[in-house]
């Protein structure tokens, strides 16, 4: 069949793809899929061999993948009603054949036994690892499990999916339930142009007020909330909204307190069938921290030596309000936290975000990029001419990436800018996986990355905040990952690696972002071509750190009350729950009067999905730790030194998952991650 979905092709022709071809292409890749397994448990089991199944089942799924990635994709970049709906139409199959795999009993039976033939034990390097990891994942889905167990276990899945489902809902309707509407201009005070006009604009869509008798509408998404919460001069109106926010998901009828007790149980009984003591070890146990005792110590080291600068920074603040106020020095409300530090920061560093901006044009900022991927890392980038090859929206560039010997390591798809018809954020993905094949020869990867950056102004270009920036080498980072995997096993290529260890790439080129001799790569005035004048370079460096242990505890204690929750028994707990939490993180949380509630009830990142980031919050500090230390061998070595850079391609970057990412790390690092890096970048060394 000519379907384009089904056309594995380098360059995809994206003006092809139509939503009407996505459901016999799901059709035919499934088919595809179900006979290649069916090929796998016809195999007389004493003849499986490690071609026969672990190889055959790799290869089982991957014009399903490639087809599906196009699909996926183009919800993200091109949504259109007759395209969600097909995908919407397509995507429970896909995830129940995905879900099905390590269920089927025939296979795993293939799979064991293949395990003990003669062909497995001569394996080395990622082929070994994929016997490791496919064994590993069955067996953690319950591949093992007597029928009545396996059974259960997809219920309590099916009873997980449901329930962090009404969480998010709850969690989202009881966000847009609220509103505040004001009419008098004077509690205004303190709020940036922008935030009236946004509120102004907001009233009026919703029938509040007139051009000449304006009304404000103040909502809790967070564009809205933020500039109330850093600049309302009204506390009253700090207080409300504040109090507002706290409540999402205590409150009937959006409230989840009994969601959560259940969606904990639920993961234990999950636990406890998979021969897990708790949830965090059943999550962590194939993760770079191994289990959650470790995950556990490894915050309470962090927590220990951040603890004397966060109480310092905390008296700083209440000190600074009493002098603003001619009062005594008190503990502060929850409402007046972010108020106060903001007028700190202000008052001591007179830094305005805004001030960089000029120089970060786009087209600029990624040249520069480029020019450090080629002193680092040997590589060349070359954007393709416009139509040269199709892409998904005429906005879409198109590169080339080659190495040093001019070999094609593969191409990417770069968008960067706001489209109604594409999701926000910031994100790198993949379509296809090259990488060495077995007759010697190399095939080139194919990857994109997408944001939601500042678009260009008329004939101006595209001016970047300097997070932007960060934004532009973060999701680079990630597709180097990809573009460079010299991994032969493409399900252990690039990003495929564990939850902790993933963004080790990404954020290590962030730190490029920071470095005076970087910036005068890529930061550019974009009217007079200078670089930044000293003055503002050394504001930017010192607001870095402004309150810093106060943001490292506070992402400490949400990752503390995420593998409390998931190691201890609290699932009976009932409305004593919040009283337990609070004594448990004391030490993690600001002292302010009245005391705010934790966030368990509003905590999606942990409840919205069956897994998610539950037990697994803690990996944001992690992978700091891990791109913080890694990057002392380029300040001690040198930024630009090649001969580091080549070492962190052919050491980490190119080997995805291919072999353990603990044994990776150390083999570039020499040693096992110390957190000593991040301290010192954060300002919290020897304090
Ligand atoms: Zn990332």
């Amino acid at each position: 069949m000519d379907n384009p979905f089904l056309d594995r092709s380098f360059h995809i022709r994206w003006s092809q793809l139509s939503a009407e071809q996505i459901e016999p292409a799901v059709d035919a890749a499934l088919a595809a899929a179900d006979a290649a397994l069916a090929g796998i448990t016809r195999l007389e089991p004493a003849a499986a061999d490690y071609a026969g199944t672990f190889l055959a089942l790799e290869s089982a799924t991957e014009l399903l993948n490639e087809t599906w990635a196009k699909v996926s994709h183009l919800t993200s970049v091109a949504d259109a009603p007759a395209l969600r709906a097909a995908h919407n139409a397509a995507l429970p199959r896909v995830s129940a054949f995905q879900t099905k795999i390590p269920l089927n009993a025939e296979l795993w039976r293939r799979l064991k036994s293949a395990a003990q033939h003669p062909s497995v034990a001569a394996l080395r390097g990622e082929h070994r690892r994929l016997v490791e990891e496919t064994t590993a994942d069955f067996r953690q889905q319950g591949a093992d499990l007597p029928p009545e167990k396996k059974a259960r276990l997809e219920a309590v899945q099916g009873e997980l999916a449901a329930l962090t489902q009404k969480y998010s809902e709850n969690v989202l309707d009881a966000t847009n339930a609220w509103s505040l509407v004001l009419t008098e201009t004077d509690r205004l005070r303190g709020l940036p142009d922008h935030a009236r006009e946004s509120a102004r604009q907001a009233a009026l869509k919703k029938g509040h007020g007139t051009e000449t008798q304006p009304a404000w509408l103040f909502t809790l998404h967070q564009p809205s909330l933020e500039p109330v919460m850093l600049y309302a001069e009204d506390e009253s109106l700090r207080r409300e909204v504040w109090q507002a926010a706290a409540d999402i998901g205590r409150r009937a009828p959006h409230a989840n307190l009994e969601l959560v007790q259940k969606i904990l149980a639920l993961r234990q009984e999950k636990a406890a069938l998979l021969g897990q003591p708790h949830f965090a070890d059943l999550v962590l146990s194939r993760r770079m921290a191994r289990s959650g005792a470790q995950a556990r110590t490894f915050l309470e080291d962090l927590h220990r030596l951040v603890r004397p600068a966060f109480l310092r920074e905390g008296r700083e603040l209440e000190e600074f309000k009493a002098r603003q106020t001619g009062g005594q020095v008190a503990r502060l409300a929850p409402w007046e936290l972010a108020y106060w530090a903001e007028k700190l920061r202000r008052e001591r560093y007179d830094f305005d975000e805004e001030q960089l901006r000029p120089y970060f044009p786009l087209p600029v900022v990624q040249a520069g990029m480029f020019e450090i991927a080629r002193r680092v890392f040997g590589l060349r980038v070359t954007e393709l001419p416009a139509g040269a090859v199709e892409t998904w929206h005429p906005e879409v560039k198109y590169y080339e990436l080659h190495d040093e010997a001019g070999r094609h390591l593969g191409s990417f798809y770069a968008d960067w800018h706001p489209r109604e018809s594409k999701r926000g954020g910031a994100w790198m993905n993949y379509l296809i996986t090259g990488g060495p094949r077995a007759d010697g020869t190399r095939a080139p990867h194919l990857g994109l990355i997408c944001g939601n950056l500042t678009p260009p102004n008329g004939a101006q270009p595209a001016l970047l905040t300097h997070r932007e920036v960060e934004t532009i080498f973060h999701e680079f980072g990630h597709l180097l990952h990809h573009l460079l995997g010299e991994v032969e096993v493409k399900s252990l290529n690039g990003v495929n690696v564990a939850w902790d260890f993933v963004e080790l790439p990404s954020q290590i080129m962030e730190n490029w972002c920071w470095e005076r001799e970087s910036l005068d790569l890529f930061a550019r005035h974009h009217v007079t071509g200078e670089l930044i004048p000293p003055g503002l370079f050394e504001r930017m460096i010192a607001a870095r750190n402004f309150r810093s242990a106060s943001a490292t505890m506070r992402q400490l204690g949400l990752a503390r009350l995420d593998l409390d929750l998931h190691m201890e028994r609290v699932e009976s707990m009932g409305p004593d729950l919040a009283a337990w939490l609070q004594g448990r993180l004391q030490d993690y949380l600001t002292v302010t009067e009245p005391a705010g509630p934790t966030i368990e009830n509003r905590f999606t990142h942990i409840f919205s999905d069956p897994v998610g980031y539950a037990a697994g919050y803690y990996s944001y500090k992690w992978a700091e730790v891990l791109d913080a230390d890694a990057f002392t061998r380029f300040k001690r070595e040198g930024i630009f030194n090649g001969a580091v850079g080549r070492e962190f391609v052919k050491k980490i970057l190119s080997r995805g998952n291919g072999a353990d990412p603990m044994a990776l790390f150390i083999d570039f690092m020499g040693r096992p991650p110390d957190q000593q890096a991040l301290l010192e970048r954060a300002g919290l060394a020897s304090l």
